[in-house]
């Protein structure tokens, strides 16, 4: 594996394996790697000859100074576990590398960046996703971009801006991973203290409860309220609890279509997000648990 710094020196090496007929994925990530980045770049691994990992904690999408501060960086263990993983390239450019000075360009996808994070964190914060990874896709040019559906809003911004501006690559977006006790695995659950930790896993017992409550008799609001309680009970106020159609992210009603119930929470100073899908049921297969590898994920 070789951790390469420079835009123009990653493009000549993957020139060169393009030369060769090898197909190349890529796997954008900010570090803190988990059993969540993972499971992605063993998706990429499989479907790939060169799989790019790149390890940027772009200032752009966050809004919150302390968030960007106390983001956990660990390169020299990320690089490890993606080497391990079967990572070919670790991406890890400077913020003077991505951003030169002069740098004056905003990719805004409207619409679908607009409710539910976009209206929590900022408009800032899906323009900063937006234009990074158009520049990373641009960089890389892989056949295929592997994302989280944790972050099923920002997977939901990125095919619709590959969709909207013609850009040829499959955009490919993997099952979340958990931990056993249901806790969607995220590089900010290291942040919780032990306490915290126990009653973060109340986001996934109330989209649970949304799920079973919608899957029976269909009432949104009941649905919601029944979330809503699980909240209650481990005295979160959440920013949002909402049904939403997964593709634009706008509230859905009963007999919409596909359909997302979706969750984000300060817990302590720790902000975190998950979602469920509601046609799926109790046995709803598109989320895995973790299997540990590498490190503890919550420390
Ligand atoms: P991040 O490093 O948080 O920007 O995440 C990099 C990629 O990993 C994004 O596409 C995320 O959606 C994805 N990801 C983060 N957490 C998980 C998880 N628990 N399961 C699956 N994918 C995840």
């Amino acid at each position: 594996m070789i951790t390469v710094r420079e835009i123009s020196r990653l493009r000549a090496e993957l020139a060169a394996q393009r030369r060769e007929g090898r197909s190349v994925g890529l796997v954008p990530t900010m570090g803190a790697l988990h059993e969540g980045h993972l499971s992605l770049i063993r998706h990429a691994r499989s479907e790939n000859d060169v799989v790019v990992m790149s390890l940027f904690v772009n200032p752009a999408q966050f809004n919150d100074a302390a968030d960007l501060r106390s983001y956990p960086r660990e390169e020299q263990r990320d690089a490890q576990l993606a080497a391990e993983a079967g990572v070919d390239y670790v991406f890890a450019p400077s913020v003077a590398e991505m951003y030169p000075n002069g740098f004056s360009t905003v990719v805004r996808v409207r619409g679908v960046s607009e409710p539910l994070e976009g209206a929590n964190r900022g408009l800032g914060h899906f323009d900063g996703v937006a234009t990074v990874v158009t520049k990373l896709l641009n960089i890389v040019a892989p056949d295929r971009a592997y994302f989280g559906r944790k972050d099923a809003q920002q997977a939901a911004v990125i095919e619709r801006l590959v969709r909207d501006l013609d850009l040829p690559v499959q955009v490919e977006v993997c099952p979340t991973v958990r931990d056993p006790d249901g806790l969607a695995l995220s590089s900010r659950n290291q942040l919780l203290t032990p306490a915290d930790r126990t009653r973060a896993t109340a986001l996934h017992r109330a989209l649970r409860a949304v799920q079973s409550a919608a899957n029976g008799d269909g009432d949104r609001t009941a649905a919601l309220q029944a979330g809503r309680a699980e909240l209650d009970r481990a005295g979160i106020e959440p920013e949002y609890l909402e049904i939403v159609d997964p593709s634009t992210m706008a509230p859905a009603a009963p007999g919409e279509g596909d359909r997302l119930a979706v969750v984000a929470a300060r817990i302590g100073p720790v902000r975190l997000i998950d979602n469920l899908p509601l046609s799926g049921g109790a046995s709803d297969p598109a989320h895995e648990v973790a299997t540990p590898v590498g490190a503890p994920t919550n420390r």
